[in-house]
């Protein structure tokens, strides 16, 4: 079938084609009146369309290629100024206060969009999102699971993780080589009260970046000593539970 525009390799340009599964992600936002919804990606429209049918919604969304940006505002007028042209990694949060997120999110960059998500973690109520699968699985993955890794206890720490579906690869146009799913972030107000965000993801990321050793050696550098006699450093990081490294967090100060 002819497109209107071209596809971007580059850009992760995977578009779907199947509408039921276009309107089966966009059941799964939380609607509220009056709500404000961010779509990251919207490239040729195929969940857009329904988006912008919510009358008590104010939509936005952020699209890296003016290719697609014109074709969105030509094909529905009602885009006209709801459209961020800018790299979604560079862009400051485009609501002054709270709002969800939606998207078909550009596969090689998964891990910065979800840590763009903790960045804004005090604005996001819910996330739907369409990842790899292997991603997905990995951010919903809990403790002693081998999925188990940074982003699972990052965000973990703020959102409660619903792994939704597969999505099969003949629904996209071009199919994409990997497998995708859906998952749901739900914000949980910050319920272990992590002040200091920044130095708990120096302390997630240097216990998992060597995951095969005890977190006695991950973390030699990065804790004070008298933290590395503490018995669960006879771990490694992929058996801890969110809780266990607030706890760490909480009772030593990263270095
Ligand atoms: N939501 C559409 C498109 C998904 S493909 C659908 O489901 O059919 C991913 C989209 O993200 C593309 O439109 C691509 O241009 C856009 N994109 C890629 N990198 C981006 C970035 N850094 N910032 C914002 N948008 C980006």
């Amino acid at each position: 079938m002819a497109q209107p525009y071209t596809l971007k390799k580059s850009l992760g340009q995977h578009f779907l084609h199947d509408e039921n599964m276009c309107r089966k992600i966009v059941s799964e936002v939380t609607r509220k009146p009056g709500m404000q919804l961010l779509e990251i990606g919207p490239g040729g429209g195929a969940i857009t369309k329904y988006l912008i049918e919510w009358q008590d919604v104010q939509y936005k969304a952020i699209e890296i290629d003016d290719e697609k940006v014109v074709y969105l505002t030509k094909t529905y007028p009602v885009l006209q100024g709801k459209i961020i042209q800018q790299d979604i990694l560079k862009a400051d949060a485009p609501f002054a206060d709270r709002f969800s997120i939606v998207g078909n999110f550009p596969y090689n960059i998964s891990s910065p969009i979800l840590f763009k998500v903790l960045d804004w973690e005090t604005q996001v109520d819910e996330v739907i999102g369409m990842f790899q699968k292997e991603v997905a699985q990995r951010v919903a993955a809990g403790p002693g699971s081998k999925d188990s890794g940074i982003l699972s206890i990052l965000i973990q720490a703020f959102f409660k993780v619903t792994y939704l579906f597969d999505v099969h690869e003949n629904c996209f146009n071009p199919p994409p080589k990997v497998k995708s799913g859906v998952i749901r972030l739900e914000n949980l107000g910050n319920p272990h009260d992590i002040t200091d965000k920044r130095k708990f993801i120096i302390l997630i990321k240097a216990a998992f970046n060597q995951r095969r050793k005890t977190l006695r050696n991950a973390l030699k550098s990065t804790l004070p000593p008298e933290a590395l006699i503490d018995p669960i450093m006879d771990k490694r990081a992929e058996q801890l539970s969110v809780t266990d490294f607030v706890r760490l967090h909480k009772q030593y100060q990263c270095q």
